[in-house]
């Protein structure tokens, strides 16, 4: 049975298509509604024209025809979509029904940016596939267990019961995914692990992850809290919100636009978002802002060291912990006191171990794969 997995954004599609654990194709629509739409589908881009969704998906379908992934939309046995926040009513991956689009509707409010268009692929899919069975991952699923002591805030908990106001964490796939692979590369069961998994891309997220279980993550109720991301703050004095609106006479939605996407490495360099670029700038407002991406990620690791008391592994994901050598080194730099030993040649060669035997904590790099673990949750849900 051939699995598709669709991670529809605002203005893209990702997907994947699996026959058991091999990725038969993958790809990416970007651009959608935009001038200048590219399609990538393993290894190629082509410009083409995509003023909407639907059109993208059409066109998905088109090509995984004409290359022979599928002989026909029967050959793909279930859609698994990737939907970032699960909100108070999901723990767990789910099967679409009615009732559970009603309630992916009503989380629009709590995610105005993201579950819009996760929904969109959803209801096209069920269009162009009829009854194909259809499975949402949800990005806060596997956080649904940490401890009330981490994800209650410190707010009056009559507002936080009426409007489910919490900490939900978001890149659950991802931290699982590598948390499973740190187990596999230590020959240690994941029962057994405390593990710190930094997930470090576009947006960027730190779990605690013990025993296999999320028990504290630093994105919260939004993926705007915790470590500092390409345009996104993470963590600011909540009375900045206030003062900001006042002074600079911004509406709310300009104040959250500020924080989400003119924020983070982008406005404290005013150079760019991208980590590349901010590494080769060679200005000193680049350097501050990743010396402050870092700070904020050592403090972070510090914080969950205490929060499962001691850590065996730290793992580095994603675009930046995948592949940046420099940032991987000055993040455990700030660990040397609690006897973390980095092997620099194997930091500088992305090796899946990158700590020195000696080392008190192992370090990891190991690349994620979302779309793998969504097609591991749509095949265990059927
Ligand atoms: P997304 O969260 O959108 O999936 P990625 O995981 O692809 O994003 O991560 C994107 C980030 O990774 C960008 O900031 C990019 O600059 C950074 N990145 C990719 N390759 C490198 C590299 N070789 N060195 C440093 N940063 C890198």
């Amino acid at each position: 049975m051939k699995i598709l997995v669709i991670n529809a954004g605002s203005s893209s599609i990702k997907y994947a298509l699996f026959f058991k654990e091999k990725v038969l194709s993958r790809g990416l629509i970007d651009r959608i509604g935009i001038r200048g739409s590219t399609f990538s589908a393993d290894g190629k881009t082509t410009g083409v024209n995509i003023p909407f969704h639907e059109a993208g998906f059409r066109l998905l379908f088109a090509y995984l025809q004409e290359s022979k992934k599928i002989q026909s939309l029967k050959d793909i046995g279930a859609v698994g979509h990737r939907v970032v926040h699960g909100g108070a009513t999901f723990k767990k991956s789910v099967s679409i029904t009615p009732d559970v689009k009603a309630a992916i509707r009503k989380s629009f409010a709590i995610a105005p940016l993201h579950n819009p268009p996760n929904y969109e692929g959803i209801l096209i899919c069920e269009k162009i596939l009829d009854s194909v069975p259809q499975v949402a991952v949800f990005d806060t699923a596997f956080h649904h267990n940490m401890p009330a002591k981490a994800y209650t805030y410190a707010i009056p908990r009559m507002l936080a019961a009426k409007y489910g106001i919490r900490k939900y964490g978001f890149h659950g796939t991802s931290h699982q995914y590598v948390c499973n692979e740190a187990a596999r590369v230590l020959r240690t069961p994941i029962s057994k692990l405390k593990l710190i998994s930094c997930h470090l891309g576009n947006g960027c997220s730190v779990a605690a992850v013990k025993g296999g279980r999320s028990v504290d993550t630093s994105m919260g109720f939004t993926p705007l809290e915790g470590l500092v991301m390409g345009t996104r703050s993470g963590d600011i004095d909540p009375a900045l919100v206030s003062f900001l609106i006042e002074h600079e006479h911004l509406t709310t939605k300009e104040m959250d636009a500020l924080l989400n996407k003119q924020s983070g490495m982008l406005g404290i360099s005013g150079i760019s978002r991208d980590f590349r670029e901010l590494l080769s700038s060679g200005k000193k407002e680049a350097a501050l802002a990743v010396d402050v991406f870092v700070y904020r990620l050592a403090k972070y690791i510090g914080a969950y060291t205490a929060a499962m008391q001691g850590c065996d592994a730290i793992i580095f994901t994603a675009g930046i912990g995948e592949n940046s050598a420099v940032v991987r080194e000055k993040t455990c730099n700030y660990l040397k006191y609690a006897g973390l030993l980095l092997d620099r040649q194997k930091n500088q060669k992305n090796k899946p171990i990158i700590s020195s035997p000696r080392s008190k904590m192992k370090v990891l790099v190991i690349p994620t794969q979302e779309d793998m673990m969504i097609m591991r949750e749509t095949v265990a849900h059927l």
